[in-house]
């Protein structure tokens, strides 16, 4: 029974990757000191899945940027708009197509990112056209095998499979499908294998996760032909077909068909499926068990997963077993250690926590329990895991019945407003009296240096709570004069107390703890440190009356109270696994229903609950999106209907996909939804007018992700547009999302012309 890692993290504990692409980036260091610095992480993790006795150590699991990206560069699929770049290092052009390139006279936007699967790590999506070629053109699998044995590892190539590359492509022009394209990348990708092989790798990892999803027309075919010519070269090499973040399902006899020794599927994600699987793999081939999550931060439950591993003993025998991560361990922060703030992370919390570091030395733990090698290192570790669990069972941080049973009473009437749109309607147009065409901004404000150093040194403790606020109070005082200058109708106090929009709530609500080093990357050198709701969740106070009361109070013009939703704040953050999502996300709906209530008796008539996370949270198969839209969309709900109908609820989303969704979105009864839409010219749009949506949309017609002002004529147009499509009494005007990120020059250029744009509309549509 062996020991696998499918891929581990490559941003370095401290993010040393960050920092050393960021200052090439930048010009203030050498490509010689980026390769150093990345040679030095690759080695290091190498060495520390050596030290724990990992026997399939993944090389190629590294990456400057993304490792779709590092494909696609690998086998020459560089859009053509590129050329002008040709003469380029080749480390310059592959961070040009992640990031642009704009220099002497040359303008090429960057290739678009989308995110891997359900996780928040974002990809670099492969182009394709018709005429396609592929040719190697830089060997990495090769080299980074290559480093690794220069260093004494014998490691196991990853590679991502040809079909799931493919598929997770896009095809830049008509007339061919991007599948067709196997034909001709296959050669290509024999060539690679046999460099490889050639160079001394036995056992050969092909990552095929798109076989958890829902395959388009003429795939399994595809993956049959492809995997089917790939065996007949390589008889002596072992292949490893890895699949992750859900269940093979109707997939699994496709799968286990392909001629491949190893299967890997996510135990984690999909546990039901062991079963099946067990029945039809067949007689020769080998199974590894992905047990360790490589997407949490949760100690694993040794007694679980030795269940599990048990039961595949008892059906197909040790030797045919491998113990495995569920998936890369690229989506887990680096390495629990680090952690050594009690005030942060207390003892009794971090006990139930591992981090890759950790989740490596569970694999290898597990083996050898599974194996019967119970050294006294490994028994005292099964003896710390157990109690580490059953502490964890009982914890009274983490179990606050007043919570369970405040859950367990939700009834109908919790998530339905006291009458129908069409009544509320009424009721708040009476009370806020807006124009037509009204006005409002999405809410943050810019986080100007100031503001940002303000919080830093608060947190430093070298400004008093006191001086705190009152920089505060006088950013929010600017920040009001300027929109009632303005003439925005419906105002916001802007946000400046909030380092982010599920970070600032995380803090101030119980059942969450947070991390010092628990970075995980997002995209690029990008990284996020999701906070972890390790228990019921509840509001010990109010969490932003304080800031919205003020705000309200410097002005006649309604101030909009800011919430994050439930399944935002959810999905933005590590969740307990010892519950359903379900369950903790209505917890979190409870906790801003009160928020809400709140809100609204300190005099604050219109509430923002942002919810822009709803749709990243959808599963990957169609099938389950239902069960997910039964919990999410009643979750938020139940927070947005504690209050009278003259309150006005808004919701905000950045996306623009709803064609499959707009059921739920209406389902969701915000009497105001603010969407992303200037990018897509109002296309998005079409679907709300098709459905007759009823209530009242803001269609963004400022796009806030570029400093560009908008002009007061390309937002009129842009809203006549709309008011082709959805009924001008309920239409709204505003950006696309907040304005955190933007400058304040911009910003009021910006927002005084499209006030000026509803103006002229109540002129021409009165
Ligand atoms: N209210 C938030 C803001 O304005 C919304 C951010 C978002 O949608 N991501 O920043
Ligand atoms: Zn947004």
């Amino acid at each position: 029974m062996k020991s696998n890692v499918l891929g581990y993290p490559r941003i370095g504990e401290k993010r040393e990757l960050k920092k050393a692409n960021e200052a090439f980036w930048a010009g203030n260091s050498t490509e010689e000191e980026l390769l150093a610095v990345a040679e030095k992480i690759r080695v290091h993790n190498w060495q520390l899945q050596k030290d724990a006795g990992v026997d399939f150590i993944p090389s190629n699991d590294f990456s400057f940027y993304d490792q779709m990206l590092d494909f696609s560069f690998v086998v020459g699929a560089i859009p053509e708009r590129f050329a002008p770049i040709k003469h380029l290092r080749n480390l310059d052009r592959y961070f040009a197509l992640a990031r642009g390139y704009q220099k002497d006279g040359i303008d090429i936007t960057a290739m678009e990112m989308t995110k891997w699967f359900d996780t928040n790590y974002h990809y670099i999506v492969p182009e394709f056209t018709k005429n396609q070629t592929f040719s190697i053109l830089v060997n990495k699998p090769l080299q980074e095998y290559n480093l690794a044995k220069q260093h004494g590892f014998d490691t196991k190539p990853v590679l991502i499979g040809l079909v799931t590359y493919l598929l997770l492509g896009k095809e830049k022009e008509e007339g061919f499908n991007r599948l067709d394209l196997a034909e001709r990348l296959l050669p290509v990708y024999i060539q690679l294998v046999q460099s490889l092989v050639d160079a001394g790798a036995k056992t050969i990892q092909i990552d095929e996760p798109y076989l958890v999803l829902d395959l388009p027309a003429g795939a399994a075919e595809v993956y049959r032909k492809v995997y089917g010519e790939l065996k007949k070269q390589f008889t002596n090499t072992e292949f490893i077909l890895t699949t992750y973040f859900g269940a093979l399902d109707n997939n699994t006899e496709l799968a286990l068909s392909l001629p491949f020794d190893v299967f890997h599927i996510d135990l984690v994600r999909a546990t039901a499926q062991l079963d099946n699987v067990l029945k039809a793999l067949p007689a020769n081939k080998k199974l590894s068990l992905g047990v360790v999550n490589g997407r949490n931060i949760w100690k694993n439950n040794f007694e679980h997963s030795l269940a599990l591993i048990e039961k595949a003993k008892e059906a197909i025998g040790a030797d045919r077993l491998l113990i495995a991560t569920s998936c890369s361990l690229l989506h887990s922060p680096c390495n629990l250690e680090l952690e050594n703030n009690e005030k942060v992370l207390t003892p009794e919390i971090k006990q139930w926590l591992a981090f890759a570091k950790q989740k490596v030395k569970e694999v290898t733990t597990l083996q050898a329990l599974a194996t019967g090698k119970v050294t006294p290192e490994v028994k005292a570790i099964f003896e710390e895991n157990k109690k580490a669990a059953e502490n964890r069972k009982t914890s009274t941080l983490i179990h606050d019945n007043k919570v369970k049973e405040r859950v367990n009473n939700i009834t109908a009437k919790d998530d339905v407003r006291h009458s129908p749109f069409s009544q509320r309607k009424v009721a708040q147009h009476k009370s806020l009296n807006l124009p037509l065409f009204p006005t409002t901004t999405i809410g943050s404000f810019p986080q100007t240096d100031e503001v940002r150093s303000w919080r830093a040194r608060f947190k430093k403790g070298d400004l008093t709570q006191a001086e705190y606020d009152k920089l505060l109070e006088k950013e929010i005082e600017e920040s009001i004069r300027f929109q009632e200058d303005t003439q925005i109708d419906v105002l916001v106090h802007g946000e400046f107390e909030r380092n982010d929009m599920v970070e600032y709530f995380g803090e101030l609500l119980k059942g969450y703890t947070f991390t010092k080093f628990g970075w995980v990357q997002s995209y690029g050198s990008r990284c996020v440190k999701p906070p972890i709701i390790f228990g019921d969740i509840s509001r010990p106070e109010p969490m932003t009356v304080r800031w919205s009361q003020y705000a309200q109070s410097l002005t006649k013009l309604p101030v909009k109270g800011m919430l994050t939703g439930p399944v935002t704040i959810l999905q933005w953050s590590f969740v307990r696994d010892d519950q359903p999502r379900s369950q903790t996300c209505l917890q979190i709906a409870l906790a801003i229903r009160d928020e809400v209530v709140d809100l609204e008796k300190a005099g604050i008539k219109v509430i923002q609950i942002d919810e822009p996370a709803i749709r990243e949270g959808l599963p990957l198969r169609q099938n389950e999106w239902k069960a997910y839209f039964d919990w999410a969309i009643k979750a938020f709900r139940i927070s947005a209907s504690g209050v009278q109908d003259e309150t006005q609820i808004h919701t905000h989303m950045c996306y623009s996909e709803f064609n499959d969704m707009i059921e739920a979105i209406a389902d969701m009864d915000a009497d105001v939804i603010t969407i992303e839409c200037s990018r897509s010219q109002m296309e998005l749009l079409d679907v709300f007018g098709d459905f007759k949506y009823p209530n009242e949309i803001g269609p963004g017609v400022y796009d806030i992700h570029s400093p560009r002002v908008p002009s007061q004529q390309e937002m009129t147009d842009l809203m006549k547009k709309a008011i082709s499509v959805v009924p001008k009494e309920q239409l709204w005007v505003n950006p696309d999302c907040g304005l955190k990120t933007r400058h304040w020059p911009e910003t009021k250029a910006a927002l005084h012309a499209m006030v000026d744009t509803a103006k002229e509309l109540r002129n021409l549509y009165k």
